[in-house]
């Protein structure tokens, strides 16, 4: 007889890592290690950890997906009948932001890339267009949110606008000491409508991104990814250190709490949001809609139906 696939999971030890990685304000990234791995169990010890790991990975996108249908299915039937619905269909949104090198592709590439592709709803925020400078900053954002019944992946966010816009001074200091405020509001007023955000910044240290800079230059296929700029940014690592950890300060709510990822570990990485992803979902207590149809009725058509049928379905299976 074989032994019955692992289905479970380990959970992270210390406490769920939704405790374990929320940062309280003031944040202060120094002191947390870019290499610790915060709840990670005693099996991940040594060299298989990161098979471990992947495989842990594997497992809890495959539940996660589970809930992804659960949260389509809550959503479809809230917006079909309106009126019946118990809670608020909603969606599930992760903002990822990180230094340049950071992981953000490679988390979205393993995790999201575990789940159920067709409930995602994952995009991407690169330097505003001409058409999106000329709306407020929020403009894009709105337009990029996931509809109700999906998981939303913001690779970037509206964060560079307090980040990048404020470091390399692309608008005056008023303007993105405003934003803090405006993006709380923006945060509550999304969280009210339904949608549940879980914020990571994927915290590299300055060593790890000048061996992934220098690994994408000496590899052509690497090639596409670099941006002469990084270089710009990297010389301006304390003070993008420094807005980080006042966006993390100012802007972790209860409703939409900030969470710090050590990621110069991948495979740590990756374990870590998969959980925090499947946390978050956990708090949504999902179940799957009852029928809005009679399903006493139905059986009996579909018997009326292959009465009728039953002799040309025969002569088709011979
Ligand atoms: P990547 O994520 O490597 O494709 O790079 C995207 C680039 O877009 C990064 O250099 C970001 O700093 C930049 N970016 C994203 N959002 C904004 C923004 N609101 N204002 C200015 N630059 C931005
Ligand atoms: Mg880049």
């Amino acid at each position: 007889m074989s032994t019955p696939r692992e289905t479970r999971f380990v959970p992270p030890i210390g406490g769920p890592m939704r405790e374990l990685l929320r940062v309280a304000a003031p944040v202060d990234l120094g002191a947390i290690d870019p290499r610790s791995t915060p709840g990670l169990p005693e099996v991940a010890a040594g060299e298989h950890r990161k098979g471990w790991a992947r495989e842990q990975v594997a497992l809890l996108g495959a539940g996660l997906g589970r809930q992804q249908e659960m949260l389509y299915a809550t959503a479809k039937a809230a917006q079909e009948r309106p009126a019946s619905a118990g809670r608020p269909a909603g969606s599930v949104l992760l903002v990822l932001q990180a230094m340049d090198c950071g992981g953000k592709d490679g988390t979205i590439k393993r995790v999201a890339g575990a789940m159920n592709p067709l409930g995602l709803h994952i995009r991407s925020f690169g330097p505003p267009t001409p058409e999106e400078l000329r709306h407020d900053f929020l403009w894009r954002v709105r337009r990029a949110l996931p509809p109700p019944g999906y998981a939303g992946i913001f690779n970037r966010s509206h964060y560079e606008d307090v980040l990048v816009a404020r470091v390399a001074s692309l608008v005056p200091e008023p303007v993105w000491q405003a934003r803090y405020d405006e993006i709380n509001d923006f945060e509550r007023e999304l969280t009210g409508a339904g949608v549940t955000l879980v914020k990571v910044l994927l915290h590299i240290s300055y060593a790890e991104q000048g061996a992934r800079l220098l690994e994408r230059l000496d590899d052509p296929r690497k090639h596409w990814k670099y941006n002469p700029s990084d270089i710009d940014a990297r010389a301006r690592w304390d003070d993008y250190q420094a807005a980080y950890a006042e966006a993390l300060s100012r802007c972790t709510t209860d409703a939409a709490p900030w969470f710090v990822v050590p990621a110069d570990r991948k495979w740590y990485r990756d374990w870590a949001v998969a959980h925090l992803v499947r946390e978050t979902f956990d708090t949504l207590a999902l179940g799957y809609p009852a029928a809005n149809f009679d399903l006493g009725r139905e059986r009996e058509r579909l018997r009326a139906g292959e009465a009728v049928a039953g002799g040309a379905g025969e002569m088709n299976s011979r």
